[in-house]
């Protein structure tokens, strides 16, 4: 005997338990299946706790500054063992009010991995499972490369397992993700060195973003070698790693390698040429814009579609999925334009929109460019100098910003706004008439010349 339900989420991470919570507040039946723990990516091994570490650094880096600011703090230490035990027990926290959540939500919670038998049909531990809706949500994993020696390195899922701090670490990667672990690593006392395979930090970012971050990361001591792509992993006979790489360079000493080259969809285990559902050479699930699949009535959302991986948009797409086939509101979807996101290196990146040369190759000699580089009043007074760096893309005679760029501190909590503003249209003039609020660094983007 199979059970019924007329809407299934497989996976409990950030995506399948939005849906799941939107329809069931309609009052569908609903059901999450999660292999894992709840929560997903995002609470277990991503934003959660890659945030607690960030505060961490940046506690860090205030400890560096305090004496400029007439502080006498002697010798401090930092305990890497009391702040993992603190953030997993934070994590576990969040774990347990997801399973409170479900159960007041009236979602019943099905625990192990399903596959599809059909495409009304999921089987998890032999128990078999139908749904006039089913959602795919199974998030991704870390990739490791096929280099030879690669599994002696850990990914992101290794860093919040790791028990103490590195002594010295390389991390593979110029992505979101090396940039982040390196920038924490660096400011908790780690020895870091980033292995780029090009020359650039964070590709697809503007060009201001990426030369400014590789300036301050740099200026903190973190060793960046460009156009430097790992041939081999060994282990010495000291324990330590050594890095053969293609460039014939030979480096040694590391307590661990972290490799941070990106993500692959969960989309092989859930047998879903069973249900005759399509997936991309890479194996992501392609959809139309409103999270449909090829097989009517299965639905993908988040980081197995492939688009803009990040937990609000998971949510906003489950949510939107369920307004639609539960609320009545039959054209709700999710828009992927204008979507803000922060990276959280030091110091932050806050972005959203085009960036310039996206701006220029669609609208040309239309496109005006704002920028300012500044120090910003915190730093006038310490030793650590960052910059913050901003730059405001527009179009056409009307300068409609298309796009806000941002690296600076307190970068992170400055871009909501003004994503709500540019998503409504905002010009430069309506910028410039709001007053601003002084003395912040968010005022430069209302007195931008
Ligand atoms: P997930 O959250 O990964 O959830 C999928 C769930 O499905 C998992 O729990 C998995 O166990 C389960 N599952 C998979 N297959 C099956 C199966 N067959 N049966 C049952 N269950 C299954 N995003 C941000 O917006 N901000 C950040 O600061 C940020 N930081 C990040 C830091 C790191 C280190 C990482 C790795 C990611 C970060 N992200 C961040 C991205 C964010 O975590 C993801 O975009 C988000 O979690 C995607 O949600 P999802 O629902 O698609 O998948
Ligand atoms: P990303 O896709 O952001 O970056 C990975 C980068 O690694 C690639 O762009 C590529 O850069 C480089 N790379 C790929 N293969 C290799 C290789 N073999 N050797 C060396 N470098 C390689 O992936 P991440 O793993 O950093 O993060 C995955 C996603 O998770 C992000 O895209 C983001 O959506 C999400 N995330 C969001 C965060 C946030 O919101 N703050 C934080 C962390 C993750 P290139 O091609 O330029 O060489």
């Amino acid at each position: 005997m199979s059970q019924h339900y007329d809407l299934i989420a497989i996976g409990g991470g950030s995506g399948g338990l939005s849906v799941a919570e939107r329809a069931a507040r309609y009052g569908a039946r609903c059901a999450v299946i999660e292999k894992g723990p709840l929560g997903g990516t995002c609470v277990n091994v991503g934003c959660v706790p890659k945030k607690v570490m960030w505060f961490g650094a940046s506690i860090a880096h205030t400890l560096e500054d305090a004496e400029h600011y007439g502080f006498h703090l002697g010798e401090t230490a930092f305990d890497w063992k009391a702040l993992k035990t603190k953030r997993d027990n934070y994590v576990h926290g969040i774990n347990d009010w997801y399973h409170t959540y479900l159960a007041d939500s009236n979602i019943d919670e099905i625990v192990g991995e399903a596959r599809f038998v059909d495409a009304r049909t999921l089987e998890v531990d032999g128990q078999h499972y139908t749904a006039d809706h089913i959602v795919v949500a199974p998030g991704g994993a870390p990739m490791l490369p096929e280099t030879p020696g690669a599994g002696l390195g850990i990914t992101s899922d290794g860093f919040f397992e790791l028990e103490s701090l590195p002594r010295r670490v390389a991390v593979v990667g110029s992505g979101y993700i090396a940039v982040e672990l390196a920038g924490m690593l660096n400011a908790l006392g780690s020895d870091v060195t980033m292995l780029l395979r090009r020359e650039h930090l964070l590709r697809d970012f503007d060009a201001m973003l990426r030369e400014n971050l590789m300036e301050e990361m740099l200026g903190d001591g973190i060793d960046i070698l460009a156009r430097t792509q790992v041939r081999e992993v060994c282990g010495a006979d000291d324990g330590t790693l050594v890095i053969e790489c293609e460039n014939g360079q030979r480096l040694e000493g590391f307590d661990e390698l972290i490799w941070a080259i990106g993500r692959y969809p969960l989309s092989a285990g859930l047998a879903l040429g069973k249900a005759g559902i399509e997936v991309d050479a890479s194996g992501y699930i392609p959809t139309d814009k409103f999270q449909n699949t090829n097989v009517s009535g299965v639905y993908a959302i988040g980081d197995v579609t492939g688009q803009a991986q990040l937990t609000p948009v998971a949510i906003a797409a489950g949510r939107r999925l369920g307004d639609r086939l539960f609320g009545g509101m039959a054209d709700r979807h999710l828009a992927y334009e204008n979507i803000a996101t922060v990276v959280f290196s030091h110091p932050p990146i806050g972005t959203v929109g085009l960036t310039e040369s996206e701006a220029r190759d669609q609208h040309g000699e239309a496109v005006k460019v704002y920028q300012t580089r500044f120090t910003a009043m915190y730093n006038a007074l310490t030793e650590r100098k960052q910059k913050t760096a901003m730059k405001l893309v527009t179009v056409g005679a009307q300068e409609k910003v298309v796009g806000c760029h941002v690296i600076g501190p307190g970068a992170d909590e400055m871009l909501q706004g003004f994503a709500v503003a540019i998503r409504m249209g905002a010009t430069k003039k309506d910028l410039d008439d709001t007053v601003a609020i002084h003395p912040t660094s968010a005022e430069e983007l209302v007195t931008m010349r």
